[in-house]
């Protein structure tokens, strides 16, 4: 029986506990990790502010997290892909393999998936933010040793902001649109540039988001607070998008996009949340698709490799690190737009 260990658990909104829970035993195909760093999600805030999104709410005490890095100590039976010492991230998603959509290749829409720190299911699955965690060995993907475990933690968001710039088909030469810069807004910055985005505008209402989007390779950013007619500007000024990314959540944000983008155009739906009302004609007579984009496949593994290749000056987003013992802090600090990009947790 291994050792008893930390766990960050939220029991209710604004009712976090740090607290022991034991560390299970690594079964065959298993592999236990000493995780060392966890970034704080949007989702993870929104199960620590409200007990939840949407329809999915926490029913019992559930342990959070899902951006994950840490150490293999210790591998079950037929594990082959992972040895004891190595550093890896942990791919928070474990796709059953076998119902029709995994069938299909669509394993992000997996009827049965079990994803870290998630209450969609009942019982919910417990979250990574956890000195010990027991994962699936497919879970745990190496990285290089150039890579941070702060940078690996990052691979999670940055496979949603990968499967989200693939959802938008080809980016090569486009004049790109993104709105909402929190982490997943600043990261698809990052995504759309590597996949060839000719010209990047990110639009958010804060100035410290947009000042981290034009880190990362944004060529525009647009405080909409400050001007609500801002992206209207910019189109007259520069020309309708050929694409744009949703990644706020906020259904002024889609309302000012939609007559911005061009006949043919795509929107890519990211940000969850809205509710939005429209008139189909402004869909129809310009032949406007909308795609939504939930989660990642094999883009985790993309995010992992891209990232061994130093092709991502994404690290900067991380705007703070604080020790799990002070997790409480930590996540009123990452709820704190105004100065917080992404914050982690060092369980070091
Ligand atoms: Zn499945």
């Amino acid at each position: 029986m291994n050792a008893p260990g930390r766990a960050v658990v939220v029991h209710a909104p604004h009712h976090l506990e740090l607290e022991t829970r034991p560390t299970p035993d690594v079964g065959p195909n298993q592999v236990l990790i000493r995780v060392h760093t966890g970034g704080i999600c949007g989702s993870d805030l929104h199960y620590y502010h409200h007990g939840g999104f949407g329809v999915v709410r926490i029913k019992a005490p559930m342990v959070l997290g899902h951006e994950l890095s840490g150490i293999v100590v210790e591998v079950g039976d037929g594990v082959t892909n992972v040895t004891p010492g190595q550093r890896v991230a942990v791919n928070p998603s474990l796709p059953c393999g076998e119902c029709e959509q995994c069938r299909l290749g669509q394993r992000n829409h997996c009827t049965n998936m079990r994803f870290f720190g998630s209450a969609m299911r009942w019982p919910h699955v417990d979250g990574g933010f956890r000195d010990h965690l027991v994962c699936a060995a497919e879970q745990a993907i190496p990285i290089a040793d150039s890579v941070s475990f702060g940078e690996a933690a990052l691979c999670e968001p940055l496979a949603v902001c990968l499967h989200a710039v693939r959802q938008a088909g080809e980016l090569l030469g486009k004049r790109v649109l993104i709105t909402g810069a929190g982490p997943i807004g600043a990261l698809t910055v990052a995504a759309a540039r590597l996949a060839g985005a000719a010209d990047i505008t990110i639009t958010d209402v804060m100035a410290q988001p947009l000042e981290m989007a034009a880190k990362l390779g944004a060529d525009r950013t647009l405080d909409v607070a400050a001007n609500r007619d801002a992206i209207a500007e910019e189109s007259a000024r520069g020309g309708k998008f050929d694409v744009h990314l949703e990644a706020s959540g906020s259904a002024p944000a889609f309302a000012s996009a939609l007559p911005e983008l061009r006949p043919k155009g795509i929107c890519v739906l990211i940000g969850q949340g809205a509710e939005i009302s429209l008139s189909v004609s402004a869909l129809i007579g310009r032949e406007i698709e909308m795609r939504g984009s939930f989660r990642f496949d094999r883009e985790f593994q993309l995010a992992v490799d891209y990232l061994g290749k130093g092709l991502w000056p994404v690290k900067q987003i991380i705007t703070a690190t604080l020790p799990v013992d002070r997790a409480i802090e930590a996540f009123d600090l990452a709820s704190d737009k105004k100065v917080s990009t992404k914050v982690q947790l060092d369980f070091a």
